[in-house]
This record gives structure tokens, sequence and C-alpha cells, in this order.
């Protein structure tokens, strides 16, 4: 067994779901409340996520949680879309595309040593959201259906991409909810052999 587990969360904040666009879908567990209900959060979520705070023209940091809130929103709905092969709202797709198109960087190429270099932002290095969206966007075009999973736990309303090879992930984070679960069943399992 590894033991892999111990960057499930950063800062009390769940970075569990293998990807950057399932994480920011993540920042509002059920159980933990809105990570992102102000600007603060806004900004602590974003450094735990390596992200730069969005920047505007006059160079003051802009936060509009209301776009925030509005892309998580459909990045969430399009998770159980690609989960269920549902038809996602356009508006939704609408929405990440916009995203894309005010703040996603273009590759650049040049020419280096006899070839073609392309050279691609980092993630760190864009608006923040558009960011968010271009990693949705690398997702979508490659993904394994059956990969797309919500925690085992019903009570737990955290969201993941099973990276792992054998396919056979359950659990948001073991120590989290797999431990939970495992301390249950080994006291049911104890209740069941002191009845018998
Ligand atoms: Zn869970």
């Amino acid at each position: 067994m590894t033991t892999q587990q111990d960057s499930d969360f950063r800062d009390g904040m769940p970075f569990l779901g293998s990807r950057l666009w399932i994480d920011f879908a993540n920042s509002a567990p059920v159980a933990l409340g809105d990570f992102l209900a102000t600007p603060e959060g806004w900004t602590s979520w974003l450094a735990a996520a390596g992200l730069k705070a969005g920047v505007g023209r006059k160079g003051a940091a802009v936060v509009d949680l209301g776009a925030v809130h509005a892309l998580r929103a459909a990045l969430s709905r399009l998770f159980d879309a690609l989960q269920t092969g549902t038809r996602p709202a356009a508006s939704d797709l609408d929405l990440v595309n916009q995203h894309l198109a005010a703040g996603a960087a273009p590759p650049r190429i040049s020419w280096r040593d006899g070839e073609v270099l392309v050279e691609r932002k980092e993630a760190g290095d864009m608006d923040p959201l558009a960011a968010i969206a271009t990693d949705f966007a690398d997702f979508a075009a490659h993904y394994e259906t059956a990969r797309l999973r919500h925690c085992a736990n019903p009570e737990c309303s955290l969201i993941f991409y099973d990276t792992a090879r054998n396919g056979a992930r359950r659990w948001c984070s073991m120590s989290a909810c797999g431990n939970r679960h495992k301390v249950r069943s080994h006291r049911m399992r104890a209740a069941k052999l002191e009845c018998s």
C-alpha cells in the first residue's frame, strides 16, 4: 500500500480531484462549507491551487465572485454530464468558451535547434478562470467516463477523476472517507462476531 494521501487537503481545502477543474468544483463541499464564499477565501484557494489572482487592466486584483461561482456551478454540472453521457446545457458550454476566449493563452511556436518549439503558458501565468476552463478543455479532449466518480461515502459530495492504474479508487480521500468506512466495517464485523 502506498501512502500518497498527504496532499489530499491543502490548507484544509480538498485538492484530491486529480484535475484542477475538479478541485475547483470541489471547493464547496457539503460537509465543510463554501471555501469561495468571500474574496479572501478565493485568494486562499488560488494560492493553494498554485494560481495567480486575476489582474485587471489597471493592475488591481479582480474579484468577481459571481463569475467564480457561475463557472464552478457550470463545471459541476459538466462533470455529471460527462459521467452520465447526458447532453450538457448549451449555456454551460458557452460559459466555459467565454473564459477560454477571454483569458486562455494560445501556444506560441518558434524555431530552435532545427525544430519547431511549442511554448505553452503555465496555468499559473493565466487568468485563473481561464486556466481552469483550459484544464477542462484539455481534460474533455481525452478522458475515460468510468473514471469520473463521486466519493463512495453517500454523505460526501466530493468528486474525482480516478487515475489509479487499476481504476479501483472509491474514496475522495483515505484519510477523510476511506478510513471512516474501514473503521465502520471493522466494527460491524466485530459486532457480528460477538452476536454469533
Ligand atoms: Zn468522501
